[in-house]
C-alpha cells in the first residue's frame, strides 16, 4: 500500500535527508586517509539527498530512515549504512551512461541510488520475499531503469552481461569468478571480501583491457555474508 504523507512530514523527511548528507560528508572527510576520497562526487551526494530512504526501510522504521546507520529489514538482513552506500557508489565512478549490476538487492535502496547515477541497474536478491518487496517499492517510487530478479548473485546475470560496473553488498569469502567475467574491460567491481564474522575488507577491482585485474583495498567493513555460490549447488 502506498504511504500517505502530509506536506509537513515530507518537509521533515527532506530536512532529515539533508542532515544525513552532511553527516556522510563529514564521515567521508574522517575516513579519507583510508579511502583516498575526502569528498564524494557531486552526483553521488545529490543522489543521497534525493533518494527517499524512508520508502525502503521496514514498516514502522520510517522515522529512523535518515540515521546514518544500517537498519534491520527482516529475514536477518539489513539496509546498509548511508555512508557505505555513498562510498561504494562513489568508488564506481559512474558518469550516467553505464549499465550496472548490484548483487544483494535487500531493501532496494542502493539500487535506487544507483538508478540516479547510471543508465540502467540490474539487481539480484537471493531471498525471494525481500526481492519481491524491493521490486514493488522501486516500481512505486517510479524507478523504471531498475531490472530485478531473484537468484544467486554469485553467478552474476549472464544474459544481461557485460556490465560497466558491479557492486556486491554482502561479504564474499572470495571474489566470484563470474563477476570478473561479466565485467567490461575498464570496469570496476566494488565488493566486500572476508569471513562472515571475521575481518572483511572493501575492495575495488579494476579489469584492464587485457582482462587482467588490479585490486585496491579501501577499508575494513562489516557486511552480512554472501550466501549461495559453489557450496549451494
Ligand atoms: N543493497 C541492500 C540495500 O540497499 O538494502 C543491502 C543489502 S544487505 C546488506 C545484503 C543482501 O544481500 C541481503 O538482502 C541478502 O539476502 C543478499 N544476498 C546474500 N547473498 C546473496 C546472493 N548470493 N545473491 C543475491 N543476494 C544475496
Amino acid at each position: 500500500m502506498a504511504m500517505m504523507m502530509s506536506g509537513a512530514a515530507a518537509q521533515d523527511f527532506a530536512a532529515a535527508r539533508a542532515k544525513m548528507a552532511d553527516e556522510i560528508a563529514a564521515m567521508a572527510r574522517d575516513t579519507a586517509r583510508e579511502t583516498g576520497r575526502p569528498a564524494f562526487g557531486t552526483r553521488v551526494m545529490q543522489a543521497m539527498r534525493k533518494v527517499e530512504r524512508h520508502r525502503f526501510v521496514a514498516a514502522g522504521d520510517e522515522r529512523d530512515a535518515y540515521r546514518n546507520a544500517p537498519l534491520a529489514i527482516g529475514s536477518g538482513q539489513t539496509i546498509s549504512q548511508p555512508y557505505m552506500v555513498a562510498l561504494m557508489s562513489d568508488l564506481m565512478d559512474l558518469s550516467g551512461h553505464e549499465k550496472v549490476l548490484e548483487i544483494g538487492t535487500g531493501s532496494g535502496y542502493q539500487a535506487a541510488v544507483l538508478a540516479q547515477l547510471a543508465a540502467s541497474v540490474y539487481t539480484i536478491e537471493i531471498i525471494e520475499s525481500l526481492g519481491q518487496l524491493a521490486a514493488q517499492r522501486l516500481a512505486a517510487a517510479g524507478y523504471r531503469n531498475v531490472m530485478s530478479r531473484i537468484g544467486d548473485g554469485y553467478q552474476g546475470w549472464k544474459e544481461a552481461a557485460p556490465f560497466d560496473a558491479i557492486m556486491v553488498t554482502a561479504a564474499a569469502r572470495e571474489v566470484p569468478p563470474a563477476l570478473i567475467e561479466q565485467l567490461k574491460p575498464g570496469g570496476k567491481l566494488v565488493i566486500p571480501v572476508g569471513a562472515p564474522k571475521g575481518r572483511q575488507e572493501l575492495l575495488v577491482i579494476t579489469k584492464a583491457d587485457d582482462g587482467k585485474t588490479q585490486t585496491r583495498r579501501v577499508l575494513a567493513v562489516r557486511f552480512v555474508p554472501l550466501t549461495g555460490g559453489p557450496g549451494a549447488r
